[in-house]
């Protein structure tokens, strides 16, 4: 079969492998669809430390399921199924709450101890599958995860109905929070980033206030449409140090911080609004795929609009070598979500 796989930093190649045979608990899924995320790029560039080579990339996938392997019952072959990523060892404490992002012993498929879906065919736990209703597109299905990040995340912070928000990092996990916080009530939904078409997606997924950094001062804008006082929530959604420290100083004092965007390395920051406006900052290392799918389905989230480029297995390795997506360049100008239909 067909599959991208990464070898090391800046090599990655279509190769030929065998079809792998699912083991005990796991089914086999022909592939139908995964989304690219930022996560891939940071492997290719060998940025992402847990990431170890020969791998095949792809987290964010769903299929058919093909095959399932022994002591499987559910799902049944011939099932569209949607695939989360994260495999928790099923016994330690963090994956008895539900929380298998936290696992002392987890794998994620495609990023760290578990092979991907950039392929034709990939395994996976027969647990880790979620049925796809019939309503649910291929390529919308591909962004399934991208929502059920957000989905959990919502389920740590404290977002008041009636109250502001501010969001930063248009992306479309900062435009799936914006969607999310005006579900629960949010009165006031700002989205703060530097790209101007990227904040044009803003008022479609329910932000009223787009701010754009660089036009102005971010923390300003947000304070000055909150009275002074600042958001009752402030979204790190786009993993940049200023974003960072803009998100801890638009928060009202006792508010809430959520870090979503993710930081590689060491940021520096003010951390004084932190103690002396009473904060709670809040990380975020799950995913809650039930409530994602219920949302795309009865089209209350709809992602679609988000898909601007949609690739075949044998345009992917040029698309990480050339740079162009993560430079938005040439083909990729305008690029907010890709899907790889194999
Ligand atoms: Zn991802
Ligand atoms: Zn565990």
């Amino acid at each position: 079969m067909k599959a991208v796989v990464w070898t090391g930093p800046h090599e990655i190649a279509l190769q030929d492998l065998p079809v792998p045979v699912p083991g005990e608990g796991e089914v086999l899924i022909r592939t139908r669809a995964v989304g690219i995320c930022g996560t891939d790029f940071e492997i290719y560039d060998g940025r992402f430390k847990q990431a170890i080579p020969p791998m095949t990339l792809g987290h964010e996938g769903a299929g058919i399921v093909e095959a399932a392997g022994p002591g499987v019952r559910s799902p049944k072959v011939g099932d569209r199924v949607s695939v989360e990523c994260v495999i928790g060892c099923g016994r330690c404490a963090y994956c008895a709450e539900g929380r298998p992002g936290l696992c002392e012993h987890g794998r994620v498929m495609g990023v760290s101890g578990a092979q991907g879906e950039y392929a034709e065919y990939f395994a996976a736990p027969a647990a880790n599958c979620h049925l796809l209703p019939p309503e649910i597109s291929w390529p919308e299905a591909a962004l399934v995860d991208t929502l059920a990040g957000p989905v959990y995340a919502m389920s740590r912070v404290h977002a008041p109905a009636g109250g502001s928000v501010a969001v930063f990092g248009p992306g479309p996990a900062g435009l799936f929070f914006c969607a999310l916080v005006r579900l629960q009530g949010a009165a006031a939904v700002f989205l703060v980033g530097t790209r101007e078409s990227r904040l044009a997606y803003g008022p479609r997924f329910g932000a009223d206030k787009l701010i754009q950094a660089g036009r102005e001062d971010p923390v300003a804008a947000v304070l000055d449409a909150t009275d002074g006082r600042g958001a009752d929530l402030t979204v790190e959604a786009s993993g940049s140090a200023a974003a960072l420290g803009q998100c801890l100083a638009a928060a009202r004092k006792g508010g809430s911080v959520l870090i979503y965007g993710v930081f590689g390395g060491a940021v520096n920051l003010e951390v004084q609004p932190i103690q002396l406006h009473e904060l709670q900052v809040c990380g975020t290392a799950n995913i809650l795929y039930p409530p994602a799918i219920e949302l795309i389905r009865e089209g209350t989230v709809a992602v679609e609009p988000l898909i601007t480029h949609r690739l075949r297995l044998e345009e992917l390795p040029a698309a990480f070598s050339s740079g162009a997506v993560e430079r938005r360049q040439g083909e990729y100008a305008g690029y907010m979500k890709g899907v790889v239909l194999p």
